[in-house]
């Protein structure tokens, strides 16, 4: 089941955290990967590509700048053959309350978690709606559907991803490609690390499972969506979160 051999994929956002974790599952499935980032990762690459025996690259851009982004998707086209899953999951965050958040605050997650989206899907459209095949998962957020004070700029981007997905998939429904978003809830990452364990406690105490997620159990949401299983899945968000948004 969720076989991905002989398959490509390229991941955004693929340094650490949920990105790098689905970098690994889908090359744990047979997948070959291209990770991006803000620079290249190369020792990073090199771990994955011997642990699971897969050509693993690394190449370091901006996802937003689609000078870089057309340029580079070209040159892994060429360097794999063909690409057949987007996993669109590079993002940000720069918090703060509306009255207090500076225009740079607002810009710089709008561009990195939404402009992104655009640019990288549109850079790989003609060449999966050619293959007649694709798998774009894009990585939304709990906050995109049900939020949080103090995060306008968060929410508005992964609302507007969400957004994308749902329009993206009735544009290419016909063309063999799917596009879903996996919003994750409340996953242990680096940055969950640092809270003090009152706060994680509280956290905690409000997921119906009662526990914080893992970028593994959001990794097997992605690889499940980009499997040839879930061909008749599209423009869905896929809750990974412990039932909050239940
Ligand atoms: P993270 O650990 O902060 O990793 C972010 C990744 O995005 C890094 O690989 C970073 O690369 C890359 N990136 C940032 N800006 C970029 C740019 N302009 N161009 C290229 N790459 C860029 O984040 P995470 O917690 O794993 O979250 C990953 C995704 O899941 C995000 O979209 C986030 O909104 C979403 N999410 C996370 C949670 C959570 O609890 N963690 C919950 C819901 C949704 P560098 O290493 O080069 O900086």
């Amino acid at each position: 089941m969720f076989c991905l051999k002989g398959k490509t994929a390229i991941v955004t956002g693929a340094s650490r955290g949920i990105g790098l974790e689905v970098a690994k599952v889908l090359a744990s499935r047979g997948a070959n990967v291209a990770l991006i980032a803000t620079r290249e990762n190369p020792d990073i690459a090199e771990s994955i590509a011997k642990e699971y025996g897969v050509k693993v690259n690394s190449y370091g851009i901006d996802v937003s700048d689609s000078e870089q982004v057309n340029e580079i998707f070209k040159g892994i086209i060429e360097e794999f053959g063909a690409v057949d899953i987007l996993v669109n999951n590079a993002g940000i965050t720069r918090d703060g309350l509306m009255m207090r958040m500076k225009d740079p605050d607002f810009d710089d997650v709008i561009r990195v978690n939404l402009r992104s989206v655009f640019v990288c899907t549109r850079a790989l459209a003609r060449h999966m709606m050619g293959r007649r095949q694709g798998r774009i998962i894009n990585m939304a957020s709990i906050n995109g559907i049900r939020t949080q004070a103090g995060q306008a700029n968060y929410a508005a981007s992964k609302a507007g991803l969400i957004g994308i997905t749902k329009s993206n998939a009735m544009e290419f429904a016909s063309r063999g490609i799917t596009v879903n978003a996996v919003a994750p809830g409340f996953i242990q990452t680096a940055m969950t690390d640092k809270l003090p364990q009152e706060t994680v406690e509280k956290y905690k105490a409000a997921i119906p499972v009662q526990d914080l997620g893992k970028p593994f159990d959001v990794a097997c949401a992605v690889a499940f969506l980009a499997s040839d299983e879930a061909r008749y899945i599209t423009g869905q968000v896929l809750g990974v979160d412990g039932g909050l948004n239940a």
